[in-house]
This record gives structure tokens, sequence and C-alpha cells, in this order.
């Protein structure tokens, strides 16, 4: 699982932060889901390492167009490009009538099946590896925030140490694989947990924009490897925050926090705080969330995040190396020209 960030600015882009969309690659099924796709998406894939044509489904978290004016565009050129199979798209009510009427007005034929879903409170969707719930957000108009729960994995069966036991083929092995106890012909007793190894725990994304603080993202966000929240505002800035139903970057980290989660990333943030305008930056709005939730990163355009398998009783966090290399000087080359971009890219 790896999170890419597509467009990490609010409301319009900027040089160097085009508007929401973030990309979860599923590697071991050549898979990307897209969450939100504001205007340009379909250039932003064209510049990262993502292939559009591996877009599967696409998830909208509402209708404001920071968030959806760039899907008409990648939908008709996924169908031009003919590699798409099959795209699920998630989100509010209105959703298939602005689709509908976009591919009416501009008589747009996609070569390939599109379905679109209406999302409420609760389950999204289960494809029995991952399942994908959503929750009522706090904004302007209706929002949900999304969250992607993998199921766990059973641990390795070790065929090495079963044969060296002695232990005869057959259905015992199934019976231990799944941690059963078996009794052979010759009395003797083996308990599966003695050969299977730990067993990996599903990992969790959840994705909260826009919203302002609310207890139902904290809910949904509930021991999370990784919350992406939004991050519009600068604390000094709540009154603005509270009045645009948007986020401070300390709302993003309380939210963190008490959701208990283990990553916080940071996205949505106003062009305002753009290095040069002469007041609070972005690298303050990080250096506010991390004094609540320190364990913070704030995404960039193009920049990667891999969310670690986590085998039980494998503790260490490979979170914590992440965010001492990313140090609050690194925010501030996020300024540069898209030609002058640098992909930083989690070894
Ligand atoms: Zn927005
Ligand atoms: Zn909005």
């Amino acid at each position: 699982m790896e999170i890419t960030f597509l467009g990490t600015s609010s409301g319009v882009p900027t040089r160097s932060r085009n508007v929401s969309s973030v990309a979860l690659r599923l590697p071991q099924r050549s898979e990307v889901w897209l969450f939100d796709c504001g205007e340009g998406t379909q250039h932003q894939f064209l510049r990262s390492e993502l292939r559009s044509s591996q877009i599967r489904r696409i998830f909208i978290t509402h209708m404001h167009g920071d968030h959806i004016f760039g899907l008409m565009g990648l939908l008709a050129s996924c169908g031009l490009a003919g590699a798409v199979s099959e795209i699920d798209i998630y989100g509010p009510p209105e959703l298939g009538d602005y689709l509908a009427a976009a591919r009416r007005f501009s008589q747009t034929h996609l070569s390939y099946p599109v379905r679109v879903h209406v999302v409420k409170p609760g389950f999204v969707m289960d494809d029995g590896e991952f399942r994908v719930d959503c929750a009522l957000l706090k904004h302007r108009v209706t929002a949900h925030g999304f969250r992607v729960t993998e199921r766990d994995k059973v641990g390795i069966f070790d065929v090495e140490k079963a044969k060296a036991l002695g232990i005869p083929f057959g259905p015992v092995y199934g019976e231990l694989k799944r941690g059963g106890r078996v009794t052979l012909a010759d009395g003797r007793v083996f308990e599966g947990a003695d050969f299977v190894g730990p067993t990996e725990r599903g990992r969790s994304v959840v994705y909260c924009t826009d919203t302002v603080f609310c207890d139902r993202a904290v809910e949904l966000a509930r021991g999370a490897d990784v919350l992406i929240h939004e991050a519009t505002y600068s604390h000094a800035d709540a009154e603005m925050a509270i009045a645009r139903q948007h986020s401070t970057s300390t709302m993003a980290a309380q939210t963190a926090h008490l959701a208990g989660v283990d990553t916080l990333l940071m996205t949505h943030f106003s062009p305002r705080y753009a290095p040069g305008n002469g007041g609070l930056e972005w690298k303050d709005l990080l250096a506010e969330a991390r004094s609540i939730f320190p364990n913070t990163l704030m995404a960039k355009d193009f920049w990667s995040f891999e969310v670690p398998r986590r085998r039980e009783g494998v503790t260490e966090s490979q979170n914590e190396l992440q965010v001492k290399t990313q140090d609050v000087s690194q925010i501030e080359t996020a300024n540069v020209e898209v030609k002058k971009r640098v992909i930083v890219k989690k070894k």
C-alpha cells in the first residue's frame, strides 16, 4: 500500500501544489484507487510514476470543484487510452447527475463501464481483501471521510518444520495452517500456532477532507495506521477555519491524537501560506501540528508514503524514521516549479 499525493492545495492550485487528489497504490494487484480528483489530476498522473490505466476505483469526498473538476477529463482520457477495463466511483448523491450531465453535454462516450455508487455513512464496499467505510464529516456541503481497511493475513506455514517432525502430508497440514490442534495416529499432539508465523495485521488508511474538527472523523480514524487529514489553515486562523468549515493544522493533529493513529499526513493547504507571502508558512503548520501530534508529516505533490506492513510482535515503527528524514527545511523546497520537482520516495 503506497499513498501518493497528486494535489495538496486547497481551493486553487499554486505553482507547486495542485488541487486535491490522493492515489492509493495496491501493488500486489496492480490497482490504483483514487481519492478526489481535482482539476489537472490526469496531468499529475502523467508526471508521476503512477499509471492512470491502473485506476480501478475512485472515491469522491464531496462536490466542491477543487475535488471533482478533474474527474470527467480523467474518465474521458482513460477511455481514449483504452487501457482501463472498468471503474467504480463512490461519492455523494449529486455525483451521478453531475457526471451524466457532463457526458451528455460534451457527447462523451466512455468505452468501458463506469458505475457510480452513492455512499451513505457506514459500509461502502468489500472485495474480500479490502473493506471501505465512510463517515459524514462537517463541511459546508455533504462530505464523507473514507477508511480503507486491509484484512489480516495469516502467517506463513513452516512446511519444513512439519516435515522434519515427521508429520505425514495430508489434511493435518491444512488444520495446522489454520492454527488448529492435531493428534497423529502415533498419539503425538501438535498445535498449529507452533508452525504458523506471526499474523500480518491488515493496514488501514483514513482520508478526511474537507472538514472542520468533528468527532465522527476521530471515530473513523480510530487506531488507523495512517490518517490523511486536511489542514487548510494555521492555528492562528482558527476563526476562518471554523467559519469555512475547514481544519487548522492543530485540529488535524488533535484528530490524529484522539484517534490514536500511527501517522498523520496533512494535506489541502491554503495557498496563503506559500513561502514568500510574508506571513505564516506551510512549515509553520507542520510545527504547530507536531506540538500536539509528533508523528505528523506534511504532504506535497508527488510525494509517496509506503504504509508499512506489520507482523504481530513487531512493534518497531518505520514511521518514526520518516519523521526524522522530513525536516522542516524540506518543506521549503516544495515551492519549486514543476520542472525542477523532486520526487521524494521513501526507501
Ligand atoms: Zn477542498
Ligand atoms: Zn470543500
